[in-house]
């Protein structure tokens, strides 16, 4: 009996560490995956774009382009993705100082009503030049534990993505609460919905899908916007989600509250 008990524990702890060993070649394995997608990425929206404004302006200088309407297409074309590519080149740092856990994040108590009604302001412009309409109720917004650049960036991410992927004509609507010891904070837009294969990636690092932003579009963020989000979100304490509603989709971030006295 005592030797097929051992034999029972024995077989019990290899296995054990056989499933553990497993674990960790998975998530070597995954990590190696996504370090080869970010390689891909920054050779392919870094690199692309490059050759074309090399190409612009080779044409400029060699007079190949000197049709005066041309000559300033070109040069707002050369504008627009430098300023793409710049916009780049900072998410990519954003998301290496998040990797790094380089973030020196300051938790206070941040009031959701002034950040959405800032938020909103700041892309009031974008959605009236996209139809889309921006909805948010004037009170019951909860207070809560964060940093208050960090959830900026954070909401400033799904608002933007959200009046993206709308349709003209769409709604997108922000809405918040608080259960317990947790207060919510939703955007809820009508994109028509993400398709089901694709909602487990979408915060994966240079994930795009089928329904991406064309890069020519001076709001492609080329897949980084997400990752940046759950990134911060993560940084802080909290945790976002997504779900399709129906009409279009829903993303949700959670964090601690904080009772006002
Ligand atoms: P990007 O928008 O630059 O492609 P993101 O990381 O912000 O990168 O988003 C990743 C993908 O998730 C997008 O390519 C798009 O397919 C999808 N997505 C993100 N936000 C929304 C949204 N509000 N509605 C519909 N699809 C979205």
């Amino acid at each position: 009996v005592v030797s097929l008990g051992l034999g029972w524990w024995l077989g019990r702890r290899i296995a054990q560490e056989a499933t553990w060993a497993d674990l960790v070649r998975e998530r070597e394995r995954q990590v190696e995956a996504s370090r080869r997608e970010l390689v891909a990425w920054v050779s392919h929206d870094l690199r692309t774009p490059l050759a074309g404004l090399r190409a612009m302006a080779e044409a400029l200088e060699d007079g190949v382009v000197a049709e005066p309407t041309a000559v300033s297409d070109y040069h707002r074309r050369i504008r627009l993705e430098t300023d793409r590519m710049s916009r780049l080149v900072e998410d990519l740092f954003e998301l290496s100082r998040i990797n790094a856990a380089e973030l020196h994040l300051t938790i206070t108590a941040v009031p959701l009503a002034e950040l959405v009604s800032d938020a909103i302001a700041s892309v009031a412009p974008l959605a009236a030049s996209r139809r889309v309409r921006l909805r948010a109720p004037e009170d019951g917004w909860p207070t809560v534990a964060a940093s208050e650049p960090e959830l900026g960036r954070v909401l400033a991410n799904l608002l933007t993505n959200a009046i993206h992927y709308t349709p003209p004509d769409g709604t997108v609507a922000l809405s918040a609460g608080a259960e317990r010891d947790t207060a919510w904070l939703a955007v809820v837009d009508t994109c028509g919905g993400i398709p089901e294969a694709e909602l487990p990636r979408v915060f994966d690092v240079a994930f795009r899908g089928e329904r991406a932003r064309s890069p020519q579009e001076t709001g492609g963020g080329g897949g980084l916007g997400l990752a940046i989000v759950q990134g911060l979100v993560t940084a802080q304490g909290g945790r976002v989600e997504v779900a399709n509603t129906g009409s279009g989709c829903r993303f949700v971030v959670r964090l601690p509250t904080v009772t006002v006295p």
